[in-house]
């Protein structure tokens, strides 16, 4: 089956799909976007990510490219027409195509893509059995991480850090020396006590959807957690440590830096807190 993109009210052949040279978001990264996991055709906390985009549009008064009932109808088009089983929609909106000029455009419509992919379950399955390692980096973004804005220069170069020191992931530092969250993750710990850690919603980090659900399942299932943020200290002398994301689940990581973390092997509360965000997600 052929890949097919939604731009601006067209359904295109992936290959041949795009944008005019001065849409906002390619000229100055003015836009937003939203990352939506598929299982099994269901996309996983759709309305808390519709929430989140329409929250991140509003911050950075950008007006909504459509209502939200027909941009959900958009949606399911696009995973059809892509014949989804397991993977993701990714949709973005900008400020629209306009002169290039710093000022808000007057008039003129926001810019809406949507693309979608599969997924292999098997090989983040096999990861998540494996476990991944981290290294740390300096937190350089502004001081919004909670809109989710296209303009993700500084986690890409965190990632890319990652994966030159051959890491899944790079977890942000703040200037206090305390862990903010992932390139495009979510970060936890398991501390030396046994509490279960992760940093408050603020303007330091992203609102992950899926810490969301996390929380609000280990909520349900009585399992205790501390809304807090914690240092790299605390992050290496963790008996386990995990993150969280659309894409990744709940994820063991198992060495931070140089320093293993517990035995080397994915931590048994991370696996139980995965399996409880599976059957979540198995559940919906
Ligand atoms: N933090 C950042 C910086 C991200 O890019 C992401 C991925 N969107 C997350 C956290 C995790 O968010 P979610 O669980 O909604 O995918």
């Amino acid at each position: 089956m052929s890949r097919i993109a939604y731009v601006n009210g067209q359904y295109l052949p992936h290959r041949d799909a795009s944008v005019h040279i001065e849409d906002r978001g390619y000229q100055f990264a003015d836009g937003v976007y939203e990352v939506v996991t598929i299982v099994g055709r269901k996309m996983i906390d759709e309305e808390g990510h519709l929430d989140r985009l329409w929250r991140s549009l509003s911050e950075l008064r950008m007006a909504p490219p459509m209502k939200r009932q027909p941009l959900k109808m958009v949606m399911r088009e696009v995973i059809r027409q892509n014949g989804i089983n397991n993977g993701i929609i990714y949709l973005q909106v900008t400020r629209g195509v306009a002169p290039r000029d710093h000022p808000f455009p007057k008039g003129v419509p926001s810019s809406l893509v949507m693309t979608a992919k599969r997924l292999s379950m098997e090989k983040l399955a096999a990861k998540a059995e494996a476990g991944v390692s981290v290294v740390t980096v300096p937190d350089i973004r502004w001081a919004r991480r909670d809109i989710k804005s296209v303009s993700l220069l500084p986690n890409i170069l965190a990632k890319q850090e990652a994966k030159d020191k051959g890491a899944y992931e790079a977890f942000q530092v703040d200037e206090d020396g305390m862990v903010t969250e992932g390139s495009s993750t979510n970060a936890w710990i398991v501390n030396t006590e046994g509490k279960i850690i992760t940093r408050d919603i603020s303007h330091s980090i992203l609102a992950g959807i899926t810490r969301a659900s996390l929380l609000r399942e280990m909520k349900a299932a009585g399992i205790e957690m501390e809304i807090r943020s914690f240092s790299v200290e605390e992050l290496r002398n963790a008996r386990e440590v995990f993150l969280t994301s659309s894409t990744s689940y709940v994820l063991p990581v198992t060495k931070v830096d140089d320093k293993v973390i517990g035995n080397g092997r994915p931590g048994s509360i991370s696996l139980k807190l995965r399996k409880l965000y599976q059957d979540f997600m198995i559940a919906k």
